[in-house]
């Protein structure tokens, strides 16, 4: 198998270890399961994520594991261009930081300098800070948050653990994002109401052209339909939006055939938006790779954020909004 199917399916060749990861369960049955791999101690994870000078279009067909141990940030504030779906204390976690897949207009190539995988083997931690926010009141957490988290759920399961915690916290209220067609993996537990699986869809083109290594519109769905059938909430989220060639076409067709195997009353919400990133990212991608027609699109800057101008966005979101007011009249949520 080539190395770039390897790291696809997470069958990482190089595991660099922080010394203090060695002590936790998760670490040992990682390093067991990836015997063959070069083991390399490190004394900080930033010394692999952040080394300059990096190639990272390169080191993705290479992709290194790190286990780490997070010391401190173990819940984030959510940020301005990330949905809160009107929950008053929205946060975000990130126990794994990049993702098995390879998104061309994904933030994460210009968040770190390079794609290698950490994962904070500390969950437990991350747990009891949450739990400690918690007992000042009711939060609304997203956990795949700079990662696929469900994407990984066959080498460490975050996912399976944090429901397990929001089942048992109430006022813990967690969204799990994918595009992952992983859901067996979490098939097992419990639906809870105070648990949202949310599934991103783009039309197969996008899929096909831009969303590298995802499985396809069809394989999401079907995961989709049995999460929904199981009776867990499910949320849509047709986002990011792409002005690409003939897009009114495309994603009136992907609302259609979203709809033909999915009834729009059995979803929690639905939401749009259009492709946004901070200026600072988008500057250091298009510095690395100009092979991507999205990334080069002349988008105009508000408040540090590149995103298509107000006219084209509004053209975007209602075209999609009206499409999606042919099968309910639930009204979506725009982002
Ligand atoms: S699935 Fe999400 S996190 Fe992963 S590469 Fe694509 S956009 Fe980035």
């Amino acid at each position: 198998m080539s190395s770039e199917k390897n790291s696809q399916k997470g069958n990482f060749s190089r595991i660099y270890i922080e010394e203090d990861a060695y002590a936790y369960p998760d670490t040992q049955k990682l390093l067991d399961r990836f015997r063959k791999a070069d083991h390399i101690t490190v004394d900080n994870y930033k010394q692999v994520l952040n080394r300059n000078n990096q190639n990272w279009r390169l080191q993705k067909k290479n992709q290194a594991l790190i286990l780490a141990v997070r010391r401190d940030n173990f819940l984030y504030e959510g940020s301005d261009i990330a949905p809160d779906f009107g929950h008053q204390a929205f946060y975000y976690n990130t126990l794994v930081l990049n993702c098995l897949y390879d998104c061309s207009y994904c933030y994460l190539q210009g968040m770190y300098p390079s794609p290698h995988t950490v994962m904070f083997v500390n969950n437990e931690d991350f747990i009891s800070h949450t739990l400690d926010r918690v007992r000042r009141g009711p939060i609304y957490l997203c956990i795949s948050y700079d990662t696929d988290l469900l994407g990984f759920e066959h080498l460490i399961p975050y996912s399976n653990r944090w429901i397990e915690t929001s089942r048992a916290n109430p006022d813990l209220t967690i969204e799990l994002r994918t595009k992952s067609a992983n859901y067996r993996a979490i098939r097992h537990q419990q639906p809870a109401d105070n648990v949202i699986l949310a599934w991103t869809l783009s039309p197969e083109v996008v899929a096909e052209k831009y969303e590298a290594k995802t499985p396809g519109l069809k394989r999401r769905l079907e995961a989709m339909k049995q999460a929904i059938s199981d009776g867990w909430k499910v949320r849509l989220c047709f986002d990011p939006l792409l002005h690409i060639p003939d897009w009114k076409e495309h994603y009136s067709h992907l609302v259609k055939q979203t709809f033909s195997e999915i009834s729009p009353d059995q979803v929690a919400d639905i939401s749009i938006g259009v492709f946004r990133m901070s200026k600072q990212y988008l500057r250091r991608i298009r510095k690395q790779r100009q092979d991507s027609d999205v990334l080069m699109y002349p988008y105009e800057i508000h408040d540090g954020v590149a995103s298509y101008p107000d006219d084209v966005k509004s053209e975007m979101t209602q075209f999609v909004a009206e499409q999606i007011a042919d099968h309910t009249t639930e009204e979506p949520v725009i982002i």
